[in-house]
């Protein structure tokens, strides 16, 4: 799982401004994270900071190899997706916050967002809300993939999933754990910790790639024509 680097970027990168009608050299200060708008690693570019609030300072500081303190907030822009993250003074987190695991392809619409939500919710700290998104996605795999009905408990599901052949030996020793959490529907489903909430979308995750992506990447047989 990607988390928010707080280390610095290596010397900053360096911009172009006009003064008084001459091209001159201004660095950039910049600020290493991961950006949780778009998903990538960037030195995002430092626009405002709590001590330094002048563009004067804030080159000044760049100048001097962009040491921003681990008290200060950050106004920050990717240079990728060019849209805002703001770092806080407390603790230094990182908002929006990078998403746990990754997009994955070939899902269907409503997989996807379910797939989303649950990475949305963890990165949030609302663990008990992405465990309750990835015990659903679990339960939609199992009515898509195996013959389960729909209004079945939790742990049903899992057993139609494990009777199909995707829950693998390697899987079974954690998803008994999550199995044995709220063993029938999620208004049953205790608050959930940070692993925990990690443990079920881990979960998810392998079964959203062994069931939709993985399949994906097998080519379509050769088209004939008559
Ligand atoms: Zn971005």
């Amino acid at each position: 799982m990607s988390k928010p680097r707080q280390d610095l970027a290596g010397p900053p990168p360096l911009a172009t401004a006009a003064v008084e009608g001459e091209d001159v050299y201004m660095p950039i200060p910049t600020f290493s994270i991961t950006c949780g708008n778009c998903g990538r690693d960037v030195g995002a570019e430092v626009v405002w900071s709590t001590l330094h609030t002048s563009q004067q300072s804030l080159q000044q500081l760049a100048n001097q190899g962009g040491a921003f303190g681990p008290n200060e907030a950050l106004l920050m822009v990717c240079p990728v997706c060019h849209d805002a993250c703001v770092r806080s003074r407390n603790g230094g987190l990182v908002n929006p916050p990078a998403l746990p695991s990754r997009d994955i392809a070939n899902l269907p619409p409503e997989v996807a967002i379910a797939w989303k939500e649950a990475r949305k919710a963890f990165a949030g700290g609302a663990f008990t809300a992405s465990e309750m998104m990835s015990r659903k996605i679990l339960m939609h795999l199992a009515v898509d993939k195996t013959s389960i009905l729909a209004g079945e408990s939790f742990s049903d599901y899992v057993d139609a999933l494990e009777k199909a052949g995707y829950i693998t030996t390697g899987l079974k020793p954690v998803v008994d754990q999550v199995r044995k959490r709220g063993n029938a529907a999620n208004h049953e489903l205790p608050a959930s910790s940070n692993a925990e909430a990690l443990m079920t979308l881990t979960i998810a995750e392998h079964l959203l790639e062994a069931m939709y992506e993985l399949p994906g990447l097998v080519p379509s047989p050769p088209t004939t024509t008559p």
